[in-house]
């Protein structure tokens, strides 16, 4: 495939947001894509649809997604290069759910090289910026247990803790609210568990860059969105010279 050339590291936009499962990333990508003008690329989302339609990698990948662990990294790291190739990634995206190894995220490093090499090539692709949404695990296996998606809009919500799972109507669009599959209370720990064993080296290898923040996850959504578009300010501020913090 041809790689394309980006606008220079001023005006390209590149986040990732790593977190437990249940942090409220994914609602926190949709906000800053939307609000950045940047595609919001999910991994898992792009897996599940897969699976749902039960395409070649649908296919290959369904009993990993069921069991809640990890898809290999290979497979990972060429799905992801292929959909940040596509023209809508060029002034930049928002990543959630990778990387998630550090052989992925040495791999996005990579990709990030080769589309918009960096002025020192010895050193990490400096226009990158990581925000790490912290949550503690009781909070998550309490979230993620009232997580419903809607199956006609799509649109995540969450519902009381003593709703059946498929109880109530999607107050949006009237669609029937349905729990992820991975969302079922065992898949929720054994998810929780693999995250445990990676979030330590990925958020190690991404802490001692100077474009990486951590947030609370556990304050309302729209404060943690606010906390996030500060820091990316700041960062942007700072590539551009402008920073005063
Ligand atoms: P998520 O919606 O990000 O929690 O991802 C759902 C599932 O997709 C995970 O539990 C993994 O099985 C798989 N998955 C998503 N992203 C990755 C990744 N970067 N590396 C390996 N597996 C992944």
């Amino acid at each position: 495939m041809a790689i394309h050339r980006t606008p220079p590291d001023e005006t390209r936009l590149t986040l990732v947001l790593i977190g437990p499962p249940g942090s409220g990333k994914g609602t926190q990508a949709v906000r800053l894509a939307e609000r950045y003008g940047i595609p919001h690329i999910s991994t898992g989302d792009i897996l599940r649809a897969a699976v749902r339609i039960g395409s070649p990698l649908g296919q290959q990948v369904a009993a990993t997604l069921a069991s809640g662990g990890l898809v290999s990294d290979g497979l990972m790291t060429d799905l992801v290069r292929e959909r940040l190739g596509q023209p809508d990634a060029r002034p930049g995206f928002v990543l959630d759910g990778f990387p998630r190894t550090v052989v992925q995220a040495e791999a996005l490093d990579d990709m990030l090289a080769a589309s918009a090499p960096a002025p020192n090539p010895s050193l990490p692709n400096p226009s990158l910026i990581v925000l790490l949404i912290a949550v503690v695990d009781g909070a998550i296996v309490r979230r993620l247990s009232r997580r419903r998606v809607c199956a006609s809009c799509g649109i995540t919500q969450s519902v009381s803790e003593d709703t059946e799972p498929q109880a109530d109507p999607c107050p949006y669009c009237g669609g029937r609210l349905v729990r992820r599959d991975d969302d079922e209370p065992a898949t929720i720990q054994r998810r929780l568990t693999t995250y445990a064993s990676f979030a330590e080296p990925i958020t190690g290898f991404y802490r001692i860059r100077p474009r990486f923040a951590s947030v609370d996850g556990l304050r309302h959504a729209d404060e943690v969105t606010a906390a996030l578009c500060a820091h990316i300010e700041f960062f942007k501020d700072q590539t551009s010279g402008r920073s005063g913090r």
